[in-house]
């Protein structure tokens, strides 16, 4: 199938180059601690041998960030760093890495009183000095709190919207030109809409697509292909993450689905005609990070969708984070949500939090507010 491409300008990322015709890059990011210097290696080099163009690790820490450093003696793989709030730790890991990833809605938290103009002009100056690119990681559960005021609260898609092109400008007039923008929803219509909306205005600017918690194989893959689908298809999309909750020695999958899926479009094997509308029971599960306190959140994701099989019918959607960072924020649209901590996880309905309770102790509460939700009682709430 011959896709015209959108004419983005080309961006390098260490030995890749993306956008202009290029070919679609696919990427993965590393579950492993990043101070756990041994296990993030093997992770970053088992993707690359499974074909990934670029690696991410997500850089909490000055410790995780002294790790990127001597991850990157031991590997050729194109890496990226995911930064969140302390985005002073890109001193350290600039000269190290090919790409740095910021999220504007997490610019907010460390100097508050420093305009996050600043902050955006200090990583453009670090990364320009060492030759890296940089991407605006927007993503629908940290969204610019400044954006949000500005809409009405059903629409979740001109803030990130505006948000990103804000950034884009910011960067433009800095004569930073080396970056691509991410526009992320656990929601693919959402993916969709988003993105097009963003190439229709700015068509120049290279796209990293995807589905953020997706969730676990095999629906992971099928809402992450439909979105890809829409957009890659309309030649929108230069570098893709399938994002699945599987365990580390899984991670590969990610790869080997994200060419899978290209692959398919690239051949016409795609559905004509797609129905966002999901009117049966939706998990969604991050695809877990470094960030990930417990690792009893995989499991507990698995045994989440086998306990719940008994509603697929019903038009409810359950969300299961891995961490504190973005788990409170990204399950505040979901009907019930679980965020893990070290040893508890706690529980929501909508934005109100139920409780926190212990691993064991978990599924009993989600099954309780699960039938309330059916039976539509609201009764014997903890
Ligand atoms: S919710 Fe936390 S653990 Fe899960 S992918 Fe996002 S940052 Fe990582």
């Amino acid at each position: 199938m011959e896709i015209k491409r959108n004419p983005t300008r080309s961006v390098q990322i260490g030995s890749i180059v993306i956008g202009n015709g290029h070919p679609i890059a696919v990427q993965s990011m590393t579950a492993t601690h990043t101070q756990d210097v041994a296990a993030t290696v093997e992770q970053v080099n088992e993707l690359h041998q499974a074909g990934a163009d670029l690696v991410r690790i997500a850089v909490d820490s000055q410790k995780d960030a002294d790790a990127l450093v001597s991850i990157r003696k031991h590997t050729s793989a194109n890496l990226s760093v995911d930064l969140q709030e302390n985005y002073r730790l890109a001193m350290t890991v600039a000269p190290h890495v090919d790409k740095i990833r910021y999220n504007p809605g997490h610019l907010y938290h460390h100097e508050r009183t420093r305009p996050w103009q600043d902050k955006v002009k200090f990583l453009a100056e670090l990364t320009g000095e060492h030759g890296s690119a940089m991407r605006i990681g927007v993503n629908c559960g940290s969204v610019d709190p400044e954006k949000l005021g500005q809409f009405d609260p059903e629409d979740s898609i001109s803030p990130m919207l505006v948000s990103a092109l804000e950034h884009c400008d910011l960067l433009d007039s800095l004569g930073f030109y080396r970056y691509c923008v991410s526009l992320k929803d656990s929601d693919p219509g959402k993916v969709v809409d988003v993105n097009r909306r963003f190439a229709e205005q700015r068509p120049d600017v290279p796209l990293h697509l995807g589905v953020t918690e997706a969730g676990l194989p095999p629906d992971a893959v099928i809402k992450t292909r439909i979105a890809f689908e829409q957009l890659v298809g309309r030649g929108v999309g230069d570098t893709i993450r399938v994002s699945l909750t599987v365990p580390n020695s899984r991670k590969f999958e990610e790869i080997e689905a994200g060419r899978q899926i290209l692959k398919d479009i690239d051949a016409g094997r795609v559905r004509s005609v797609v129905d966002f509308k999901i009117d049966r029971l939706n998990i969604i599960a991050c695809p877990s990070c470094s960030r990930v306190e417990n690792d009893a959140f995989i499991d507990l994701a698995q045994q989440v969708k086998e306990m719940t099989k008994y509603a697929t019918s019903h038009a409810i959607t359950i969300a299961v984070m891995g961490c504190r960072v973005n788990g409170p924020g990204e399950t505040d649209d979901a009907d019930l949500g679980l965020w893990c901590g070290p040893k508890y996880v706690n529980l929501k309905r909508g934005t109100t939090t139920v409780g926190a309770f212990p691993y064991d102790e978990i599924l009993d509460q989600l099954k309780q507010q699960l039938d309330q939700l059916i039976t539509g009682t609201t009764t014997g709430s903890t």
